[in-house]
């Protein structure tokens, strides 16, 4: 079990805002080298919390993490104060969650990693919710203390999205990022009809994923750069042969532009 990961970095100067990490390592992107080199670099959720970049080398890939320092710490309601739920509680706290609770999370996902919006100093206003954390369970450990944990959550730009380690299969996430989206409608031969949505990568205009919408029709627009957060399952599609991203019901997906 570890803490969560960081698979995203703010930084406060021009341009302002949450930058996904892995594509900011892509050797084309010499600004970000600049934003690694001069700029202090701070937790994506809290903005407060200071981290730090180790450098990637031969046997090890590049990755964020806190800043040593007594005085450095995440805000309270940071999700990164605690460690991930196991795959089998996150199973169990989704199967307890009504639609509704579900795109209430979706819609914190994207107040708390995705808002671009600042005050007059990098840190946030406190957010606007009774209980801003993402998606914290209370469960008991083995001394039946009560702790609390973290919903699994993944940027769309998080390589294990395409490269799926096995034991992410079946697992409910949460994925959040920023991407392009393009929607569209399927029509059998039968005349039957269903829905579908692409999610595309802001850079290199890939599809990331493409969702099953069923009747749920979605007005988005191509040439907007969206804030999104769904809830997602990789799963074994039976007809057609294949695992694939799933949405975890037809409903668990948010988008917003700015
Ligand atoms: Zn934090």
């Amino acid at each position: 079990m570890s803490m969560l990961e960081y698979t995203e970095f703010y930084h406060a100067d021009e341009p302002v805002g949450v930058f996904d990490f892995y594509s900011s390592l892509t050797p084309d992107r010499k600004d970000f080298k600049k934003i690694f080199n001069r700029n202090k670099i701070y937790c994506p959720e809290c903005r407060v919390c200071q981290l730090k970049l180790t450098q990637e080398t031969i046997s090890k890939t590049a990755f964020l993490s806190k800043m040593p320092g007594e005085n450095n710490k995440h805000s309270d309601w940071c999700s990164h104060n605690h460690q991930t739920m196991k795959n089998s509680e996150a199973i169990k706290y989704y199967g307890s969650l009504s639609n509704e609770e579900i795109l209430e999370k979706l819609e914190k996902t994207i107040y708390l990693l995705l808002s671009p919006k600042v005050t007059n100093n990098h840190k946030k206003t406190v957010p606007t919710y009774d209980n801003p954390t993402l998606g914290l369970i209370q469960t008991t450990n083995r001394k039946n203390e009560e702790t609390m944990k973290a919903l699994p959550k993944m940027s769309f730009y998080d390589p294990r999205i395409i490269n799926v380690p096995e034991n992410y299969y079946h697992i409910p996430f949460l994925l959040y990022g920023d991407v392009y989206l393009s929607a569209y409608e399927i029509i059998g031969s039968t005349g039957f009809s269903y829905n579908k949505i692409r999610v595309i990568d802001k850079n290199s205009k890939n599809q990331i994923m493409n969702l099953y919408r069923g009747k749920n029709i979605d007005k988005t627009r191509e040439d907007v750069l969206y804030h999104v957060a769904v809830v997602v399952r990789y799963d074994y599609v039976s007809i057609r042969k294949e695992y694939k991203w799933e949405l975890y019901n037809q409903t668990s997906i948010i988008y917003r532009s700015d």
